[in-house]
């Protein structure tokens, strides 16, 4: 029979992509998620459980039910913004739901958790390429909780042998190129998809979030991930502790940055490949995307890179379509698609 996994978030954006590759490679995913900021219909790989980790007896329940060999933890509050005026509902949320998980799994004698940490860990590290070793000082509580957590999965490595994968992810786009899943948040607040509202005319206008950063333009550099080059390494990774090859942390990111205005600049090239009416649109009134420049968000680092190849050396990871291109294309056919709900 098939070994189950259980999977935190598993009606969200990575959750749903990491649901449908874990089903490609042989596994049952079993999603277990509060609905809050997921989707039922997104669940099409496997069992849903309806549940919330700060129910502890719900979580005891899913690891009895399922008896899972693995957890992958994606389950999180995950917004910069929300977590500089909400704190309180992070450190809650995030990491009192992620401690009565890691419980359960040990009470449960689950011993492989794979959890999804941020490069937000890392805070503003001035510039340079982030590997694996750059030091956490994360300047949001969103980077903090996560931080929390990754310590707590060290003590419990120590205390209780429970062998983990950390994966610290960049900025995650796309989506399933067969249309499937995709990304669809209530109310959405990154930058790949409002741009896209805005282009397609369900939004009046993409804020840019401070011109004044010290980058190559002003704006924010991220380092973009293809949401399925993201399941895939999960995929590795949960492969990695069931060969019982230890504790691990790995970086997931392209290795390249682009500013606001550079992922601005490739979807409009990418839309108006797709909709050539747009392209004769914008040349007879000269502009583009309509941008507002507005002020800074508050938390965000000015430049978060990935610099390192971890994960490709040590997993066999080999990042696909993990180029600003690709990731557009196949977030526009998303949005553009049935599945996506205005
Ligand atoms: N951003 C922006 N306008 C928006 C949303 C995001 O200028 O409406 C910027 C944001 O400041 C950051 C980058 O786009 O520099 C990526 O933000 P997103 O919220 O997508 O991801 P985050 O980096 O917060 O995880």
């Amino acid at each position: 029979m098939a070994d189950h996994v259980l999977v935190t978030g598993g009606a969200g954006y990575i959750g749903a992509h990491a649901c449908k590759v874990l089903a490609a490679a042989g596994f049952v995913p079993v999603a277990f998620d509060n609905l809050s900021t997921g989707w039922r219909e997104a669940v099409q790989f496997g069992p849903l459980v309806v549940g919330d980790l700060l129910d502890r007896a719900a979580v005891d329940a899913a690891f009895a039910k399922y008896r899972p060999v693995a957890v992958l933890h994606f389950a999180a509050l995950s917004l910069v913004g929300d977590s500089m005026s909400d704190p309180g509902r992070y450190w809650r949320e995030n990491v009192t739901g992620a401690l009565n998980l890691i419980e359960a799994a040990v009470a449960a004698g689950c011993g492989n958790f794979v959890f999804s940490s941020t490069c937000a860990t890392y805070g503003d590290p001035d510039g340079v390429l982030i590997d694996e070793d750059t030091p956490q000082h994360p300047i949001n509580a969103y980077g903090a909780s996560k931080r929390a957590i990754e310590d707590i999965l060290r003590n419990f490595g120590v205390s209780h042998g429970l062998q983990h994968v950390i994966f610290r992810y960049f900025n995650v786009a796309g989506a399933d190129p067969e249309g499937k899943v995709g990304e669809q948040h209530r109310p959405e607040t990154h930058l790949i998809p409002l741009l896209l509202d805005a282009v397609a005319g369900r939004r009046p206008a993409l804020t840019v979030f401070g011109s004044d950063y010290p980058t190559r333009d002003g704006t924010c550099v991220r380092d973009y991930v293809h949401v399925l080059d993201l399941a895939e390494a999960h995929v590795l990774g949960l492969r990695w502790l069931l060969a019982g090859r230890g504790n691990a942390v790995f970086n997931l990111g392209s290795g390249s940055g682009f500013t606001v205005r550079e992922v601005i600049a490739a979807a409009e090239q990418v839309t108006e490949k797709a909709v050539p009416a747009r392209a004769e649109a914008r040349r007879a009134s000269n502009r583009g995307v309509p941008v507002i420049e507005g002020e800074r968000r508050a938390g965000d680092a000015a430049s978060l890179v990935s610099g390192s190849v971890r994960a490709m050396r040590d997993l066999g990871w080999q990042p696909k379509r993990s180029n600003l291109t690709d990731m557009i294309t196949d977030a526009w056919a998303w949005a553009q698609g049935p599945g996506y709900r205005e």
